[in-house]
C-alpha cells in the first residue's frame, strides 16, 4: 500500500502551480500569466531517493513553512496539499487588506501578551528566530511594500491582501513547492519513521495513499479534518470555542446608538462562573456601539480573553464600562457642577461638559438611563443627580446575553495543546519528524495581526528545522563519500 515519494509527485503533480510531467519529470511553473518548462529536469531514479515533506493546508503557514524548507533544502520534495483556495483567509483577511503582523512590539514579553492563548510559552523565544520585525523584513524583501499604522497594524501599501498572496505564490513557484488543491488530507499514520496519508477529495470515498518523510499540519483551526489527523496520531485536542466576537446586549436603547465610537474607554468583564481576579479580562481602548450591542477592539479583546468563561458560561455576564477614564470620579463630579453653575438656564440634553469627548445621542443617553429629563434646566438638577451621572460615566453595566455575528472561520481558542509540541522546532513531543504550524495550535491572538504572526513565526521556525534537517543530512552524505 505504501507509495514512494517519486510516484506521489507523478500522481499527484499535476497541481495548480507547480507540475511535473509523468515522462520525465520535467518541472511545468504555471503562473497566472505564463507558462513555461524549467530548465532543471530531474530524472525519475534520482527523484524516488529524495526525500518527501507533505504540508496539509496551503494558509500563512504552511506556505511559509514550505518555501523555509524548500529554500534551505532545494533537493527536498516540499508538496502543499489544500482542500480548498489556497491563503483563502489571507485574501479576506484585515477587510481584504491584510494585517500582517504588528509592528508595535519588539519585546517578546510584551509581544506575548497579545496571546490569550499562548502567552505564557510566547515569552520565552518563540519569535526570536521570526518575529514581526522578520515579518516586516520578508515581505519587504520579497517585494511587498508595507506601512505600520498608528496603532501597530502594518498592512501592504496596495492595502490589498493580494500583494500578500502573490507574493507567497510568487516565491512558492520560485523555491519548486508543488501545490495541490482540491483534495484533503484525510487519515495519516505514522509507520516505520514515515507518514502514510490518505489523500482524496472529500466528496468521495475514494482514497490514495502517500508516503512522506516529513509532515507539517497547518491545517489551521476552521476544518475537523484537521484536527483529526492530530488525532490520528495521537495528539489531543482541546475542543475550539469561538475566540475575537462581539457582544450581543439587551438595552434596546443602547442598539438606537448604533454606529456611536468611543475612542478610549476602560470595559471590565465580569463572569458569575469566574471569581478569581484576571487582569487582562479588563482591557481599555476603542469601543463602538452595533445593532446588536458591543463591538472594537475593547470588546474583541475581552472576548479573546473570556473565550473559554464565556463558553462556559453561555454567553451571559456584564461589561462595566468607564467612558472617561482618564478622569477620576470626583473630577467628573466637580466638572458637572461647574457646568450647572454656567449654564443654569440651559436644557441638560443640549449643553454638556466637553471635557467628557462625548457625542449628544449617548450624553441623551446617559440622562434617559439616570430618568433626568433632557428639557430640565440645569438650574433644577440636584447634587444627587450629578453625583449619580458622575459615578454612570465612571461605571456603565451593560447585560451580555450571547455572541455576535460569528462564522466557523473566524479565530477560535483550541487545538492541540502547546505542550506537545517543542516550540524551538515544532516538532511533535510524541513523533520525529512530525510538525505543527499556525491555528492549529493551541494559539489565537487578539486583533491587530497577531494571529498572522504566530502563523509566520510557527511556519518558518518548522520549516527551518526541516530544511536544515534534511541540509544537513545530505552535506553528511557527501562527506562520507
Ligand atoms: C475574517 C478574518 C479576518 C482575519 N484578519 C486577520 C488579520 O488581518 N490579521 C491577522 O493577524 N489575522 C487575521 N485573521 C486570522 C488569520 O487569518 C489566521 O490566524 C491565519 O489565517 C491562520 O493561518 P493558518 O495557516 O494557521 O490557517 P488557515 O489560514 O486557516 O489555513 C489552513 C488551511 O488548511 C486547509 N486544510 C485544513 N484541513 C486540511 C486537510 N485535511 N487537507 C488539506 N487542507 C486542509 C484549509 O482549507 C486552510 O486553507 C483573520 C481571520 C478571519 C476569519
Amino acid at each position: 500500500m505504501s507509495y514512494t515519494s517519486a510516484r506521489f509527485i507523478r500522481h499527484f503533480g499535476l497541481s495548480s502551480a507547480f507540475a511535473y510531467s509523468t515522462r520525465d519529470i520535467g518541472c511545468l511553473l504555471l503562473t497566472p500569466t505564463k507558462r513555461k518548462f524549467c530548465s532543471a529536469s530531474i530524472p525519475i531514479a534520482q527523484k524516488a531517493s529524495e526525500e518527501l515533506l507533505v504540508v496539509v493546508g496551503g494558509g500563512a503557514a504552511g506556505f511559509f513553512g514550505a518555501i523555509r524548507a524548500k529554500t534551505l533544502a532545494p533537493k527536498l520534495n516540499v508538496v502543499v496539499i489544500e482542500k480548498g483556495k489556497p491563503l483563502s483567509k489571507v485574501k479576506i483577511s484585515g477587510g481584504g487588506r491584510c494585517n500582517v503582523t504588528n509592528g508595535h512590539f519588539v519585546d517578546n514579553m510584551i509581544l506575548a501578551e497579545n496571546y490569550p492563548r499562548g502567552y505564557k510559552e510566547f515569552r520565552g523565544s518563540f519569535f526570536d528566530m521570526h518575529g514581526p520585525v522578520d515579518t516586516m523584513s520578508w515581505f519587504s524583501d520579497h517585494g511587498v511594500d508595507l506601512k505600520v499604522e498608528e496603532d501597530g497594524r502594518v498592512f501592504p501599501v496596495s492595502n490589498s491582501s493580494a500583494s500578500v498572496i502573490d507574493c507567497l505564490m510568487s516565491e512558492a513557484n520560485r523555491t519548486g513547492v508543488v501545490l495541490q488543491t482540491g483534495k484533503a488530507v484525510r487519515t495519516a499514520s505514522a509507520d516505520g519513521g514515515k507518514f502514510l496519508l490518505g489523500i482524496g477529495k472529500q466528496t468521495t470515498s475514494s482514497v490514495e495513499y502517500v508516503e512522506a518523510n516529513y509532515l507539517l499540519i497547518a491545517s489551521g483551526n476552521s476544518s475537523q479534518v484537521g484536527f483529526s489527523l492530530a488525532s490520528q496520531l495521537g495528539h489531543s485536542i482541546i475542543d475550539p470555542v469561538p475566540s475575537l466576537f462581539t457582544f450581543k446586549t439587551a438595552d434596546s436603547q443602547l442598539a438606537e446608538l448604533s454606529g456611536v465610537t468611543f475612542p478610549k474607554v476602560r470595559a471590565k468583564l465580569i463572569l458569575e462562573n469566574v471569581k478569581r481576579n484576571i487582569q487582562q479580562f479588563t482591557q481599555v481602548g476603542p469601543m463602538l456601539v452595533t445593532h446588536w450591542g458591543l463591538s472594537g477592539p475593547v470588546i474583541l479583546r475581552l472576548s479573546a480573553w473570556g473565550a473559554r468563561d464565556l463558553f462556559s458560561s453561555g454567553y451571559k455576564g456584564t461589561v462595566t464600562v468607564d467612558f472617561i477614564p482618564d478622569l477620576h470620579i470626583e473630577d467628573v463630579k466637580s466638572i458637572l457642577s461647574r457646568h450647572k453653575h454656567q449654564f443654569v438656564k440651559q436644557k441638560v440634553s443640549n449643553a454638556y461638559p466637553p471635557e467628557f469627548g462625548l457625542v449628544k445621542r449617548f450624553w441623551k443617553y446617559i440622562l434617559d438611563r439616570q430618568g433626568v429629563s433632557g428639557d430640565a434646566l440645569w438650574a433644577s438638577i440636584p447634587n444627587n443627580t450629578i453625583s449619580s451621572v458622575a459615578s454612570l460615566l465612571k461605571h456603565c453595566d451593560f447585560g451580555v446575553t450571547g455572541k455576535g455575528q460569528f462564522k466557523d472561520e473566524f479565530v477560535k481558542a483550541g487545538g492541540v495543546p502547546l505542550s506537545e509540541i517543542s516550540l524551538n522546532t515544532m516538532e511533535s513531543k510524541l513523533h520525529s519528524d512530525l510538525f505543527f504550524a499556525g491555528e492549529v495550535l493551541n494559539v489565537d491572538g487578539v486583533t491587530g495581526g497577531f494571529n498572522f504572526q504566530n502563523a509566520w513565526s510557527g511556519g518558518y521556525r518548522a520549516g527551518t528545522t526541516i530544511g536544515t534537517r534534511v541540509r544537513d543530512a545530505y552535506l553528511r552524505g557527501l562527506d562520507i563519500q
